[in-house]
């Protein structure tokens, strides 16, 4: 039997870090929408031209679209274990996804991993990173600041911000789709006792520990 585990949690907290861990160590099947959609597109069978239909014009794919893609990609994957990161971002795509994991038989939800950070952690993790141009070496002006003043230690360019990474792009993104979308998701696999909770304050390793005792359990 297959089991699927989910990442949740805000911008910034470190969950893609760690799914890049657990693929890695446990060679989980990682699901992405955006690879999915991009990948059933390319086959040029008619859902992908629906699909294609959609996104060229900038639109949203329905939600019995999204449906079909997470049912097609659970059938192809059940006897696997798999990872979604990035998915599902709001109740009603949690919805598709139980009932898409039912409707398999072989697969089993185990545990939604919730990443656990509060947002003034957050707001000065991601408001004082900076980024080289050049070489893309990361920093953060506060934890780990370059030697000289925004000039990158390894290559000398001058270091720049993300927009996404101003702090009301970032709240902005927080509120809408975090805390209006990806909360109730949290709430309801509360509800149905799947959610362990993720202190993301803590250093890479340690939140890794945590994961890979929960993932080997019962493997
Ligand atoms: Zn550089």
């Amino acid at each position: 039997m297959g089991r699927v585990f989910v990442l949740v949690g805000p911008p910034g907290s470190g969950k893609g870090t760690q799914a890049e861990l657990l693929r890695e160590r446990f060679g989980l099947v990682h699901f992405d929408m955006g690879g999915e959609l991009r990948r059933e597109m390319a086959s040029g069978s008619e859902l992908g031209e629906t699909i294609a239909g959609y996104v060229n014009q900038g639109k949203l794919v329905p939600l019995p679209i999204i449906a079909e893609i997470v049912g097609k990609f659970l059938r192809e994957n059940k006897r696997a274990d798999i990872l979604f990161d990035g998915f599902p971002r709001s109740l009603e795509q949690a919805e598709v996804l139980d009932r898409a994991i039912e409707g398999e038989g072989e697969l089993e939800l185990r545990a939604v991993f919730n990443f656990v950070i509060p947002k003034e952690m957050l707001l000065e993790r991601v408001v004082y990173r900076r980024l080289c141009p050049e070489c893309g070496a990361v920093y953060n002006l506060r934890t780990s600041p370059p030697r000289e003043d925004e000039l990158c230690d390894r290559c000398g360019a001058k270091l720049i911000q993300r927009s996404d990474d101003r702090e009301e792009v970032f709240l902005e993104r927080y509120e809408t789709q975090y805390e209006g979308y990806v909360v109730p998701v949290i709430q309801h696999y509360r509800k149905m006792g799947k959610v362990i909770d993720i202190d993301a304050t803590r250093s890479v390793g340690e939140i890794f520990a945590q994961l890979e005792e929960s993932v080997a359990q019962g493997q």
